[in-house]
């Protein structure tokens, strides 16, 4: 059976480090770094989610801060936040807490942050550079960084395989594919038009699967060996458990552990790794500010 790849584990190693780093910071030279959230409307696991990012940026020693705007607030408001952030220079990083309620346009809001802190990786000009060979983006996104972190932590070698990825979302899916190819994998995208994906699937060493569909990944569609991350996160009903549902990841935990050679559990997995990259990423932005080595 499979080794499960310890995101929580793992996550709590970088937090650790990235905590001495930003003592190091502040014994050095006075300074911390800054996150600020923008959260527009109530959405309750946009509440949790931002919660659980204050709550460790409290952790490690960087400052954060929030704006809570109303569900109805307008497009000028919501600039005039990120505008302000925008000229804090105790602030490091911004992050605008997606999805966004329909009449805002989430494009729009991610062309006036600057890329400078961007810290989770959304801008254009960004995900450009990610994305063209011989550039550098200023920031990774955090969960298809998060992934690949996990990957090489583990020692899995990721050059010259061949990876699939399911789901090519901004956000994760297609980030990560981009991410996979710098490291020289091989890859193959199935989305939700793709036909036989198992096909596609199960001529893979990886497997990182966002899709948001409980149970998609079943034991067959992967090849004896695979190493699979799952980035699902769905809430499934679950009368047992105290809120009345559980998170579930995409893959069919029971049969992929049987045939995979290493999978990332859901919860435990991915979703640590997610915050781990979002500390690291604010930290690198304000030691970019301060050049600070
Ligand atoms: P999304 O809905 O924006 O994108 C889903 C993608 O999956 C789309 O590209 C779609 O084409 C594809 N897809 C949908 N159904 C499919 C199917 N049956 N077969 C193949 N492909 C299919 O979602 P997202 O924002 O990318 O999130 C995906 C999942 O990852 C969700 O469960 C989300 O909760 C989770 N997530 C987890 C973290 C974390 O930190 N752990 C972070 C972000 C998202």
């Amino acid at each position: 059976t499979a080794t499960v790849i310890d995101g929580k584990f793992i996550a709590d190693e970088i937090r650790t480090r990235i905590g001495s780093e930003v003592r190091r910071m502040k014994e050095g030279i006075g300074m911390v770094p800054g996150l600020a959230v923008i959260v527009v409307g109530h959405r309750r696991d946009s509440q949790t989610y931002v919660r659980n990012k204050m709550m460790a940026c409290a952790e490690v020693g960087i400052k954060s801060m929030v704006a809570q705007l109303p569900e109805d607030c307008t497009k000028d408001q919501l600039l005039g936040a990120l505008s302000s952030f925008d000229a804090d220079p105790s602030v490091h990083g911004i992050l605008v807490q997606l999805p966004l309620p329909q009449h805002l346009d989430e494009g729009k809001v991610l062309d006036v942050l600057r890329p400078e802190k961007d810290v989770d990786g959304f801008h254009p000009l960004n995900m450009g550079n990610l994305a063209m060979r011989g550039r550098e983006p200023l920031f990774i996104p955090c969960t298809p960084k998060g992934c690949i972190e996990m990957l090489l932590r583990s020692g899995v070698e990721i050059a010259g395989k061949k990876a699939t990825v399911i789901g090519r979302s901004n956000i994760v899916g297609l980030p990560t594919s981009l991410l996979l190819q710098r490291h020289h994998a091989t890859v193959s995208i199935v989305h939700a038009f793709t036909k036989n994906p198992e096909l596609i699937t199960c001529e893979a060493d990886i497997v990182v699967t966002a899709a948001g569909v409980p149970n998609l990944v079943r034991g067959n569609w992967l090849k004896p060996g695979a190493v699979v991350i799952d980035v699902g996160t769905n809430p499934v009903e679950d009368p047992s458990s105290e809120h009345g549902y559980r998170l579930t990841g995409d893959v069919c935990y029971e049969e992929a552990v049987q045939v995979a050679s290493a999978i990332t559990p859901v919860p435990g997995g991915v979703g640590p790794m997610t915050i781990a990259m979002l500390l690291s990423n604010t930290l690198d932005s304000a030691k970019r500010v301060y050049a600070f080595t």
